[in-house]
């Protein structure tokens, strides 16, 4: 087994405490079940012990709000078909497995329905003795479930004290099957790796870009990473939908170990806690926490049942937070999973959008939102019928994502105090001196105006506003490839966001962010060229700028390739089109802005030469680049790399900035 957050190995066993090494330290961190490499898929330690049927759900396309929210593909992946109807059994079959192995006589769980359910169902199963601990709040039909199993239930009146009783029953030999302490660590690993299994089931039914899970401690997000990573080949966008800002406060820059507090009718997914596990799940896929308020979960949970699916409030924030995406234009063209973990039938909360009234109202709140629009021009074309089903449709869209818009705004003003605080000798300045490059759109450069304008631009004035509260205390310098670490380290400018990528070389005089997006190197090729991938230009002349990233590349890799070496990208451009090479490579960012204005040419799309771009601060001086780094997560945390994307570059090209920005960076050559 290693650790998540230290990975330190640690000899097979239950850690109570999680990772003995980071308890010591004042850290909480899950540990992972490692494996002797070799089988394919994923591996689970218990394979068919207690099987009760789970796992193999199915995945429901959903194919008009695909359409409405300009998805590629929109799948539904139906927990709730699980034997004790949500995604918990995946867990239990696993869990309580351990527990048989480890000769336990009782199992004692914390829940406010669904673990408790199952972990009931898997102990009858094992034959071993199971208490549940809830609150007061479960449901009478949980309650007559439970007990059919043969469960004890213990009855509190709010989710602390049931980990304290929890902790009790521990002490006194007792196996837990949930998480008990605080800081909060997740479930024993054990149970956790059931989870996996639903990452090799969506890769096999096609992987998606994004898979949307509901979250509290993250067992489910933390199994799903590790399901995929088992898998290989890539690891789809994880996102947490939670019902307040805990772990989008954490991604902006709070300690993990702190307490969240919140109020939601998202009783599956509520308490105040996060988990390291949760966080890590989320930084490893390059993915996001979006808060969701009961409002717009139950109207995403209305919109469901009309097609359909009648999901847990809880599991309907899946959706959700699959509407802030796509209003942000994160999803267009992609294909998106939300996980639906539990059956409406399984909670009280009642539907948000079913009553005519409640209806008016949300309609009504979108045309004050002026968000009615988007969605009903792009149904025209449809037959009479299906037509009236659409306009349906389209007002509960519309209401969904006038809420969503609110929920939003709301997150913003929750994480305002995020951030570390600011190095004096920044804070004294009373403005932010940034250097910015000017020729390199999209990513910094000049309008026609001569104004600042780009991605990185917007990240330099974006940090300036949340450092002294005003976009405006922002000293912009143009820097160039040459120039940018002489003026930091000359102190002209306090930060670097300019196209900076992460090298060994610069890493000796400079200290480097974490990375914040990824760029690679491409060819253009002419549209009818035979070269589809790398290898095909071996014997063909490529053409490159001298003293280029990809010249060098092709030395290291390629050493018999015929390089026409050139100085200037117009030059290169030229000689290609005059048929005086096959192939000409340079920064897959530059390649594809030329390849969107000219119909004649073609990207080959493979990458190669792939780094992280950084943005740059001086050495020695730790608070500022935590700082620095802070503010990042936030811009993550916030989707704002994807509004930038959005105003910056066009629709054509968009997709593949969207990656660099927001993908985790592709495994190449
Ligand atoms: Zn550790």
């Amino acid at each position: 087994m290693t650790c998540l957050r230290c990975d330190a190995p640690w000899p097979v066993a239950d850690y109570e405490a999680g990772c003995p090494r980071c308890a010591a330290e004042g850290h909480a961190s899950n540990l992972r079940l490692t494996y002797v490499p070799g089988a394919p898929g994923v591996v689970l330690p218990y394979p068919v012990a207690l099987s009760l049927g789970e796992d193999g759900t199915p995945l429901v396309e959903l194919p008009e709000l695909a359409k409405a929210l300009r998805l590629g593909r929109l799948s539904a992946k139906l927990e709730w078909c699980n034997p004790t109807g949500s995604h918990k059994d995946r867990m239990s079959a696993q869990l309580i497995a351990r527990a048989l192995e480890r000769g336990a006589g009782r199992i004692v769980a914390a829940s406010s329905g669904n673990g408790g359910l199952s972990i009931a169902a898997y102990a009858a199963r094992a034959g071993v003795a199971a208490e549940i601990a809830t609150t007061d709040a479960l449901p009478q039909a949980y309650r007559r479930a439970i007990a059919a199993y043969g469960a004890t239930l213990a009855s509190f009146g709010d989710s602390m004290t049931r980990w304290h009783h929890l902790a009790r029953r521990v002490g006194e030999g007792a196996f837990a099957a949930t998480n008990y302490k605080v800081p909060a660590i997740g479930t024993n690993p054990f149970g956790i790796e059931g989870y996996k299994t639903i990452a090799a089931e969506l890769s096999v039914a096609g992987k998606p870009d994004f898979v949307i899970v509901p979250c509290s401690r993250g067992d489910l997000l933390s199994g799903i990473r590790l399901g995929f990573e088992e898998v290989g080949g890539g690891m789809p966008v994880l996102v947490a939908a939670e019902p307040f800002p805990r772990l989008a406060q954490v991604l902006a820059g709070a300690d993990y170990r702190g307490s969240f507090g919140g109020e939601t009718a998202q009783t599956s997914t509520a308490g105040n806690t996060v988990t390291w596990q949760a966080v890590q799940a989320l930084r490893a896929s390059g993915g996001r926490a979006i808060p969701v308020g009961d409002a717009v979960v139950r109207a995403a949970q209305g919109l469901l049942a009309t097609h359909g699916l009648h999901a847990e409030l809880s599991a309907a924030s899946a959706l959700a937070a699959v509407t802030t995406l796509a209003q942000e234009g994160s999803l267009a063209g992609r294909h998106a999973v939300i996980v639906l973990t539990g059956s409406g039938l399984r909670d009280p909360g009642d539907i948000g959008l079913a009553s005519e009234r409640s209806n008016d109202a949300a309609t009504k709140a979108a045309h004050i939102a002026g968000n009615d629009r988007r969605f009903t021009t792009e149904n025209r074309s449809i037959g009479p019928t299906e037509g009236k089903r659409m306009t349906t449709l389209d007002s509960r869209l519309a209401a969904l994502s006038a809420f969503a818009a609110t929920a939003f705004t709301f997150s913003v003003a929750a994480q305002a105090q995020g951030l570390p605080a600011l190095p004096e000798a920044i804070k004294s300045a009373g403005v932010l001196k940034a250097g910015v490059r000017c020729d390199q759109p999209p990513y910094g450069y000049k309008d026609e105006t001569g104004k600042f304008a780009g991605v990185e631009t917007d990240m330099a004035i974006q940090i300036a506003a949340w450092a002294f509260g005003s976009p405006d205390k922002i000293e912009l310098t143009c820097v160039t490839a040459e120039n940018r670490i002489p003026q930091l380290a000359g102190k002209k400018v306090d930060i670097l966001v300019a196209t900076l990528g992460i090298t060994p070389e610069r890493a000796r005089v400079i200290d480097f962010s974490k990375p914040y997006r990824w760029g690679g190197s491409d060819m253009l090729v002419p549209k009818d060229s035979p070269i589809k991938k790398l290898d095909d230009v071996a014997g063909k002349t490529v053409i490159m700028l001298k003293g280029s990233t990809q010249a060098k590349w092709f030395e290291d890799n390629m050493p018999k390739l015929e390089g026409l070496r050139l100085n200037t990208a117009s030059d290169a451009l030229q000689a290609l089109k005059q048929g005086r090479g096959d192939a000409y490579t340079h920064d897959a960012a530059t390649l594809v802005v030329i390849a969107a204005k000219d119909p004649s040419l073609r990207l080959v799309g493979e990458s190669f030469a792939v780094s992280d771009a950084a943005v740059g601060v001086r050495k020695n001086e730790p608070e500022w680049l935590a700082y620095v780094d802070a503010a990042l997560d936030r811009m993550k945390a916030e989707g704002l790399y994807a509004k930038w994307v959005d105003k910056w570059i066009p629709a054509e090209i968009r997709p593949f900035y969207v990656e660099a920005f927001t993908k985790p960076k592709p495994t190449a050559r």
